[in-house]
């Protein structure tokens, strides 16, 4: 028994040290492993080389909703359904899979990442609580992130109808959707 709880202990170490390095906040490590907070604290310290930020996670569903993140967030979604549907990951380690391909995808595409590890998983608790949905563009036919109530009918995506200073995204962003849904 010993012996287990040391090896238990080990895996919540690498865990979360993996999730430091992959840019969770304090909340995150807090509620997804048994460390004590003082240990998180100090763990994300040696990793990160400073203090995490201060502050409560971001809350809204409405930063998902803007047109950059919406993209973004749209194919994070496409790897976490591919994955769940394909795969027998669940919870983290799903979250955690698909969120390496997204940003494998993003730097493939000399894109920026604007979807941190913490946004994801705060989204995956959003879609578990029914506030967010997937819904298919009219136009492409691609699924995005939309607010649970809205309409999904008639539903246009923000890469069909996007502003115009965007342009020079699009491209790349359409090539990372296909990439993710093929
Ligand atoms: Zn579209």
């Amino acid at each position: 028994m010993r012996n287990k709880s040391v090896i238990t202990e080990a895996n919540e170490i690498r865990l979360a040290v993996d999730l430091v390095k992959l840019g969770a906040r304090l909340q995150l490590l807090e509620a997804e492993t048994n460390l004590s907070r003082e240990r998180l604290l100090k763990l994300y310290k040696e990793v990160k080389g400073e203090s995490p930020p201060k502050g409560m996670l971001p809350f809204s569903t409405d930063w998902f909703m803007t047109w950059q993140p919406n993209i973004h967030a749209s194919l994070f979604m496409a790897y976490y359904r591919f994955f769940q549907k394909h795969t027998q990951l669940k919870g983290l380690e799903l979250i955690i899979k698909s969120y390496r391909m997204y940003v494998e995808q993003i730097e493939r595409g000399s894109m920026d990442v604007v979807l941190s590890l913490t946004r994801a998983w705060t989204m995956v608790r959003f879609f578990d609580a029914k506030m967010l949905q997937m819904a298919t563009c009219r136009e492409c036919g691609g699924d995005f992130v939309t607010h649970a109530f809205d309409p999904t009918r008639g539903y246009v995506c923000g890469l069909c109808h996007m502003p115009a200073r965007a342009g020079k995204t699009r491209r790349a962003a359409e090539l990372a959707l296909a990439a993710a849904e093929a």
